[in-house]
């Protein structure tokens, strides 16, 4: 199956997504917006990213299903954000009136159980990242039979590379199935391939995991990375960022064990870092290496843990998984 019209959509719309939300970064988050509790930027880039591409599904692939993160609820309760997110869109789009806003943006309120074909996107996958200023992401994927055939990772803030740090461009990771993994300037320009790195040895290797202690436990990732050797400290990043950084080689192992055992990943949060990272060369299991199941609704519900790695290193790892945690 060719899905060249699929990838030019996914592209442009994450691509025209991620500039709208590095310019509510750049111009909306100061350094004090964490510690004023206001959210308000990131929920103006969140509703205004999701009808942004909603928007171009809906132009590009009328009738095809989208599974995003957001509804409409915190604009139909504040005409103020409303406005905002209207002055924000006009920048990139052409203009739309309230109610084309609100559909566009509860579009993606549908749940995919049973459905063959579907897209689903994380607006902003790493909230908390945007609001410090630091790594976030644009996550756009497209499920078929409960197998991710395409993925584009929005990183408007990560650079090319962390030879390049003083260009700081944003970049796009796109994959097609089968097709290799690719990375360019999120502004556009030459694409480039993506490989993971080809550490076998664990002492070479780095781990990555959330900032959010919250999000997973850190204390159990080094208990594992103690078992397999790794001496080197753990690489902290928001996001999906994470499987672009095993995807690059910027480190070889990402960890992601919940705090709690009821916890179920949502399908926003990894389909486009899936095979982004497989399409260069990764692995991606739970913890009990199983592969993840994107086909039972929005969550990964079969799955507990998940450990995505530079292939090479992948059996080990989950042998050392396996030696510190015991799960059912
Ligand atoms: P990260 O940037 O890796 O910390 O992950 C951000 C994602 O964590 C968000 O998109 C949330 O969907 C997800 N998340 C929220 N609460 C939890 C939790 N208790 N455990 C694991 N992930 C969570
Ligand atoms: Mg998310």
């Amino acid at each position: 199956m060719n899905y060249q019209k699929e990838l030019t959509f996914a592209i442009e719309a994450v691509r025209k997504a991620g500039k709208l939300c590095r310019e509510v970064q750049h111009k909306l988050v100061s350094a004090d917006s964490m510690e004023k509790k206001d959210r308000s930027p990131v929920t103006i880039a969140d509703l205004g990213s999701q009808a942004i591409v909603t928007l171009s599904l809906q132009r590009d692939f009328p009738g095809e299903m989208l599974v995003g993160e957001e509804d409409s609820t915190p604009l139909r309760e504040n005409a103020e954000l409303k406005e905002r997110v209207h002055l924000l869109l006009a920048q990139f789009i052409d203009p739309i009136n309230d109610a084309t806003l609100y559909e566009a943006i509860d579009f993606g309120n549908q749940d995919p159980n049973g459905t063959a074909r579907f897209w689903t996107l994380d607006p902003i996958d790493g909230t908390k990242g945007f609001l410090r200023g630091e790594q976030y992401a644009v996550a756009l994927a497209l499920i078929e039979q409960g197998q991710v055939v395409l993925g584009v990772l929005g990183c408007p803030n990560l650079p090319l590379s962390y030879q390049h740090l003083e260009k700081g461009e944003g970049c796009l990771l796109y994959a097609v199935r089968g097709e290799g993994c690719w990375m360019e300037p999120l502004d556009g320009g030459e694409r480039i391939p993506v490989k993971v790195d080809g550490f076998t040895n664990p002492a070479e290797a780095r781990f990555c995991e959330s900032i959010e202690k919250e999000h997973a436990s850190h204390e159990v990732h080094e208990q594992i990375s103690r078992v397999m050797g790794i001496h080197r400290p753990p690489f902290r990043i928001d996001s999906q960022c994470k499987y672009a950084a095993v995807a690059r080689g910027d480190a070889s192992i990402y960890f992601r064990l919940p705090r709690s055992s009821s916890y179920r990943e949502k399908i926003w949060d990894h389909a486009a870092g899936v095979v982004v990272l497989e399409e260069a060369g990764g692995k991606v299991t739970d913890f009990r290496g199983f592969p993840l199941d994107f086909s039972c609704g929005k969550k990964l519900e079969n799955n507990i843990g998940l450990v995505a790695t530079n292939g090479a290193l992948h059996d080990l790892t989950l042998k050392a998984i396996s030696e510190v945690v015991h799960l059912t």
